[in-house]
């Protein structure tokens, strides 16, 4: 606990973990929940290079929660108290509650993806190309195999795809198969196309118009060239903001118990990621 700016001793201190951390957009976004929800709260970046220290830290100075990002979503787990059930599969924590000195580790990403395909025409019976074998990739899978529909995992280095695949008990292809492959929705969780080498695509125009809907978890830029050929071809275009938006809202929810303020962290997000590319 700290003292606010108004002098109270109760604010409540939260933060992000990653390396780097710099640009993260996450601050920004709790800040505005928090304020909006009437929360006495802090949210801060942390550029973290001791892990362990780091969380010694948090039990000490009784920060509230965490947010977790590149490089320790994975290595994290080793080093809390507890972990939910979603995070364990996917292999990943985004999100940390400390709850008395006990570290909780929750993961909200595939919740944000779940919540975003779902504002796309939803999951169920539908089949999902999957770009990438990464975290992301496994929130994907995991997530769209919850909610009843069928992934495909299609990675650049086919091995990881194959072990994803066979430890989520679904699909996979080679790579080269995502010009030709069947599926309603494809799902790019490379980080092909993110700023700053925004003319990088995962996958050439001429191949996306097979899918009904077509889904970047890149949020920088908005609009990627993905997305941009996607939506020349026909296709749905669905961008990483939604994705983001509703994994941090998810955290608010954890930490707080409270209705999280969807709208609003979505409008400050995307007002800042707008100016950005202006
Ligand atoms: P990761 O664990 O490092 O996995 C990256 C995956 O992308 C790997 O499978 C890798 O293939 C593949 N890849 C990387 N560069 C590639 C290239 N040039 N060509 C083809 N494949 C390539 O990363 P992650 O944590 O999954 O994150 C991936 C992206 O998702 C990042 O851009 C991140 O910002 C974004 N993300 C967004 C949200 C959101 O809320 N919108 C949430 C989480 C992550 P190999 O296996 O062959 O190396």
């Amino acid at each position: 606990m700290g003292k606010s700016k108004e002098g109270n001793d109760n604010v409540e201190l939260y933060g992000i973990f990653g390396n780097p951390v710099g640009h993260s957009l996450s601050p920004l976004m709790h800040n505005a929940a928090f304020r909006s929800l009437r929360v006495d709260a802090v949210y801060l970046p942390f550029h973290i290079e001791d892990l362990e220290g780091a969380l010694r830290g948090v039990r000490a100075l009784g920060i509230r929660g965490v947010s977790v990002t590149i490089p320790f979503k994975t290595s994290v787990l080793a080093c809390l108290d507890e972990v939910e059930e979603s995070a364990r599969a996917i292999g990943a924590v985004n999100t940390i509650a400390n709850d008395g000195g006990t570290l909780r580790g929750y993961n909200t990403d595939w919740m944000g993806l779940i919540r975003s395909l779902g504002e796309a025409g939803g999951i169920r019976g539908r089949t999902f190309a999957i770009l990438g074998a990464g975290g992301a990739a496994r929130a994907a899978v995991y997530g769209i195999l919850q909610e009843g529909g069928t992934p495909v995992v299609l990675n650049r280095t086919a091995p990881k795809a194959e072990a994803l695949a066979r430890e989520f008990g679904c699909a996979f292809l080679p790579a080269a198969d995502a010009g030709t492959m069947e599926a309603d929705v494809l799902i790019n969780t490379t980080p092909v196309g993110m700023w700053p080498d925004v003319e990088g695509t995962p996958l050439p125009g001429e191949a996306l118009a097979r899918f009904r809907c077509v889904m970047d978890v890149v949020y920088n830029p908005l609009r990627t060239r993905l997305l941009r050929e996607a939506a020349a071809a026909g296709c749905e275009a669905v961008n990483g903001l939604g994705m983001f938006v509703h994994q941090g809202a998810e955290q608010i929810r954890i930490w707080t118990g409270r209705e999280p303020p969807v709208a609003l962290m979505r409008q400050v997000v995307q007002r800042q990621l707008e100016e950005e590319t202006v």
